[in-house]
């Protein structure tokens, strides 16, 4: 799957008209969370009936484009499937009943207040590649807007588009058309570079590989951290508990997520970069398979390993190694700043020991360390040959190892 996305232009009467379809969507995904609560051994099937009767009953709803309403009734239903899934694990808790006699568990399907994107599949929208435009032809009325972006338009089959969405955001609409294409047809082949890295992820560090270079953390948070409070508490205090909110509180509201928005978006694009540069020169990237919401449980850490943006690194590692056929290894992260790198003896230290010593002779930088013995986890029996493997494996480019199942895994 590929995304493309453009920013919409309109006329205001059409910025409602989406607004509208956007609603319709949430009634009909809560309308339907409703059915399956209050009536027993509601099935895929019924909940599907359900949402043909209400478009009959609801004229607004009849109005949305009927793919649109589907794709809204299969989101909750995947809502529900996800927390039956939940219900089966070990860790279900003891809950109360609801009226389908159905535990409320974790993950119970909650009923959506602020639904941001509307979805069509194949029918409800019209593309026009010459001129940039896409029109909406179901009964909402939003008629023809103009696609702003510089993607082009022509490197794709119309058949491809698999589904389209509308978003909103705080500071506009987008579309996004979902394409069925791999990213591996479209990117440019490079050529090997003979060269692998070993990146360990730190605090003081976004990483250090084992280059011996260190990548600092982009502190865009904490630098817009004063800027994003003031404009929270400007929100709050003009928040009116139980009434109606002001036009100011919504105009303080508008601004506050408007900020958030481009912290995270500077974020992303950091992410993105970083990883296409390291995919480009290496043939082989190794990190640790961490689980980052189990550190981030730790808060006083918690602002500082978001903020490194770790996951969202590693995200793009995958998805550019992919696209690029190159080999990206995550490994089993236990051990890797206490064994030596040279005689494999596990020397023990705490978080404020910076540098390896062993009674081997070695002496070392923790966490330069750390990266080669990433890179050895990653490329144990394959040391020197790493170019073949490269080749012999083929397809499944990333790689989990250090666990007891060797997955191919592919992002995105
Ligand atoms: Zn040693």
């Amino acid at each position: 799957m590929f995304i493309l996305e453009y920013k919409l232009r309109g006329k205001k009467h059409q910025y409602q008209a989406i607004d509208e379809a956007i609603r319709t969507v949430q009634f009909v995904r809560n309308k339907c969370l409703r059915y399956w609560e209050d009536n027993k051994g509601v099935g895929q099937k019924d909940i599907y009936k359900y949402t043909t009767q209400l478009r009959t009953e609801y004229s607004f709803v009849k109005a949305l484009n009927s793919t649109a309403c589907q794709q809204a009734c299969e989101r909750t239903w995947t809502a529900i499937l996800r927390f039956y899934n939940n219900c089966k694990s070990p860790q279900a808790p003891q809950a109360p009943l609801n009226k389908g006699g159905i535990k409320r568990g974790i993950g119970y399907p909650k009923y959506s207040k602020q639904t941001r994107s509307v979805e069509f599949k194949k029918s409800g929208w019209k593309l026009n590649r010459d001129t940039k435009r896409i029109t909406f032809t179901d009964g909402k009325n939003i008629g023809e807007l103009k696609l702003i972006g510089s993607r082009d338009l022509f490197y794709f089959q119309e058949w491809q588009i698999q589904r389209v969405r509308i978003v909103r955001r705080a500071d506009g609409y987008f579309v996004q058309l979902i394409l069925k294409l791999d990213v591996r047809d479209i990117a440019p082949q490079l050529e090997p570079t003979k060269k692998c890295i070993g990146l360990d992820m730190g605090l003081r560090y976004l990483y250090a590989d084992s280059n011996n270079n260190v990548v600092e953390p982009p502190k865009y948070y904490r630098k817009a951290e004063k800027r994003l409070n003031k404009l929270n508490r400007r929100k709050s205090r003009k928040f009116r508990r139980g009434k109606k909110q002001s036009n100011n509180y919504i105009k303080a509201r508008k601004k506050s997520a408007k900020g958030h928005l481009k912290v995270s978006r500077q974020r992303e694009e950091f992410s993105k970069r970083l990883a296409l540069r390291l995919i480009q020169s290496n043939d082989l990237i190794a990190y640790e398979d961490l689980k980052v919401k189990n550190l981030v449980r730790n808060k006083k850490l918690a602002k500082s390993i978001n903020d490194a943006g770790w996951s969202q690194l590693r995200k793009w590692i995958e998805y550019f190694g992919v696209k690029y056929g190159r080999l990206t290894i995550a490994v089993n992260p236990a051990y890797t700043s206490q064994e030596c790198f040279n005689c494999g003896q596990l020397i023990k230290k705490s978080l404020s020991v910076r540098t390896h010593v062993c009674s081997c002779g070695y002496v070392e930088d923790r966490d330069k360390m750390a990266s080669l013995n990433i890179l050895k986890k990653a490329t144990i029996g394959h040391i020197g040959s790493y170019s073949e493997e490269l080749n012999a494996w083929g397809d499944s480019t990333s790689i989990l190892v250090g666990s007891n199942t060797c997955q191919g895994k592919l992002s995105q």
